[in-house]
């Protein structure tokens, strides 16, 4: 008999680099971004309801707090779109985990999404191809692709249209999250009002962070590890400056914003690196919390059927 439920474990990601190009005439900026997939994880659980039931969810984990139980939470449009698509019954229970926090430029919502298409696809024996399930991420959101593919992989188009790329060894970071998000839209905002008069030119993948990548170079990447959006992040919340001076003052090999802030990812050599910085970071008393991750690690994928 075929299961009544499942649950998809899906990871937050780093921007090891985020390059933004001009805004476009869509009002959308064209991105070459190097994602990471780490080890922070949502746990999605999707399964059959009695009928008349509808689409419900349910939100629990450390990060739930805030995130929206309507239909603009980001799992409940991904089923919609899936029950829209293949004609999948309307009666199902989400359930979200949460442990990635919450607009911290770390992609929680489109893990989510992820999830309950991964979700989805498995409990109603869909057998879709990863590459379908992107297609139908992207229509959700700019990072729910990554979301489903994991690991470390190109993102082009508005970061969406994803190629896995190679990559050697496995990397640590030392997380700083701040109590408080900060809107995606406004920091890009920020960054076109910081570049106003400049000329931008078309993104491209940085050779040097492919080449430390490639060979597993941890020390290299460091240095690598770039985000256009840092400065706009850290005009609209200047105390990220702080953060990263401290962590590199601390020995970081490197530290960025990730994504659109404002959690600063800090790549160090070790886990035992990972923990001496933490406290470095804690006793500073300029950072709310700070969490260990490392990656990469694989994208969404099924951990229990029920
Ligand atoms: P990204 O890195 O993809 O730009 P983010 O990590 O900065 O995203 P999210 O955690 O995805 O940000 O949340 C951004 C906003 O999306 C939240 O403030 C919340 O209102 C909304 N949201 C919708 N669905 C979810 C969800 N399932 N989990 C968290 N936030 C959600």
């Amino acid at each position: 008999m075929r299961s009544r439920g499942v649950i998809a474990r899906v990871p937050a990601k780093v921007n090891l680099q985020l390059s933004v190009g001009p805004l476009g005439s869509d009002g959308y900026h064209e991105v070459t971004t190097v994602f990471q997939a780490i080890s922070l994880f949502d746990d999605v659980s999707v399964a059959t309801a009695a009928i008349g039931n509808g689409l419900t969810i349910d939100i629990s984990g450390q990060t739930s707090m805030g995130v929206p139980v309507d239909s603009s939470n980001l799992a409940i449009m991904a089923a919609e779109l899936m029950i829209k698509n293949y004609d999948l019954p309307k009666d199902l229970a989400i359930k979200l985990k949460k442990e990635i926090p919450v607009a911290g430029g770390m992609a929680g919502g489109s893990a989510d999404a992820a999830g309950v298409i991964v979700g989805l696809d498995s409990l109603f024996e869909l057998g879709l191809s990863r590459d379908e399930m992107e297609s139908i991420g992207s229509q959700i959101g700019s990072d729910v692709p990554f979301s489903i593919c994991g690991g470390v992989a190109i993102g082009t188009g508005r970061g969406d249209q994803i190629t896995p790329a190679l990559a050697k060894g496995t990397y640590f970071w030392a997380l700083a999250l701040s109590g408080q998000g900060l809107s995606t839209p406004a920091v890009y905002q920020e960054c076109d009002r910081l570049r106003e008069g400049l000329s931008i030119s078309t993104p491209q993948v940085s050779e040097s962070l492919m080449q430390a990548l490639r060979a597993g170079d941890a020390k290299a990447l460091g240095k690598s590890l770039t985000n256009d959006l840092q400065s706009a992040a850290c005009s609209l919340r200047p105390a990220l400056r702080l953060i990263l001076d401290v962590g590199v003052d601390y020995g970081a090999l490197g530290g960025i914003v990730s994504g659109s802030g404002p959690t600063v990812a800090f790549l160090v050599s070790s886990e035992e690196h990972a923990m001496d910085l933490t406290v470095a970071l804690s006793a500073s008393g300029v950072v709310s919390s700070v969490v260990r991750a490392s990656g990469p690690v694989s994208g969404a994928r099924i951990i229990e059927s029920f």
